[in-house]
């Protein structure tokens, strides 16, 4: 996953030690199609605050994230955090979107992108495929729910060796996918790889999105709060994520 030269040259800001590209959805996209092209390995990390704050505790997690190609603000947190000194990300780059857009690119320029889907329940994964077959019916898809055990792991793998996608997608939670994406990609035959968290369920129609309005005032996490209360001790990094950028302790946010 070396980064290629096009990226180096790339606007990147850090926050709290963690390197995120400023690239807008649309030019991610166009990114991701080109290393498509180029038939290469690539690893993309959708990273909100709750990430970034896994990566504080984390060394090996630290690693993966120096080692993705693409790292996207997925959080309003992470935008505010990157846009404290100056003005460098644009938008909030989610798993959701990404991903949504990029098929849609794809159709538009008839362009046959085949996408393996790994993670959620059987009842989601079953409804994105699905959804995906009506929406994007120029790409095929495959995929496997993300309950198998520890040692089936290599059969699973191996499934998704012999369907040889152009785009991995893995939707197991984070960190777990960073780690499985950064220990298997090299196995794999070239593809993108992307965590998608639980972004399948959104496909699949089992989890809706916060609304628009929630969106629009940035206020997507209080939703998701509501809406699963079992959040609130995982969305404490939120808190404590503002805490560590307001206090600068890294001094490279
Ligand atoms: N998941 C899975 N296998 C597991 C545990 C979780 O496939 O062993 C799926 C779960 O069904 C959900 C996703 O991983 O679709 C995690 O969603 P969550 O919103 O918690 O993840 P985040 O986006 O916050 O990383």
């Amino acid at each position: 996953m070396a980064l290629g030269a096009e990226m180096q040259q790339e606007a990147v800001v850090h926050v709290l030690g963690v390197r995120f590209h400023t690239l807008t959805k649309q030019q991610a996209v166009e990114r991701i199609l080109y290393w498509i092209d180029q038939k290469s390995r690539r690893m993309v990390i959708t990273a909100g605050p709750e990430f970034v704050m896994q990566t504080q505790k984390d060394e090996a997690l630290r690693r993966i994230a120096r080692a993705a190609d693409l790292v996207t603000p997925d959080g309003i947190g992470v935008v505010w955090a990157a846009n404290r000194r100056r003005r460098m990300v644009s938008e909030r780059v989610t798993g959701v979107e990404l991903v949504q857009e990029l098929l849609e690119t794809a159709e538009q320029r008839h362009q046959s992108l085949r996408v393996y889907v790994l993670g959620a329940s059987e009842t989601s994964l079953q409804a994105c495929l699905a959804n995906f077959r009506a929406s994007y019916p120029g790409c095929e898809f495959a995929g496997e729910n993300g309950y198998f055990r520890p040692e089936d792991l290599p059969q699973v793998l191996a499934r998704v060796e012999a369907f040889a996608p152009h785009v991995w997608l893995v939707g197991l939670g984070q960190p777990r996918q960073e780690k499985l994406i950064y220990e298997a990609l090299g196995g794999l035959p070239p593809c993108v790889a992307i965590g998608v968290g639980g972004s399948i369920d959104v496909w699949g129609g089992t989890v809706k999105r916060a609304p628009l309005l929630f969106r629009r005032l940035n206020l997507e996490w209080l939703y998701r709060l509501l809406k699963q209360p079992s959040r609130w001790r995982r969305q404490l990094a939120l808190p404590r994520f503002a805490w560590k950028v307001l206090r600068n302790l890294d001094g490279d946010d």
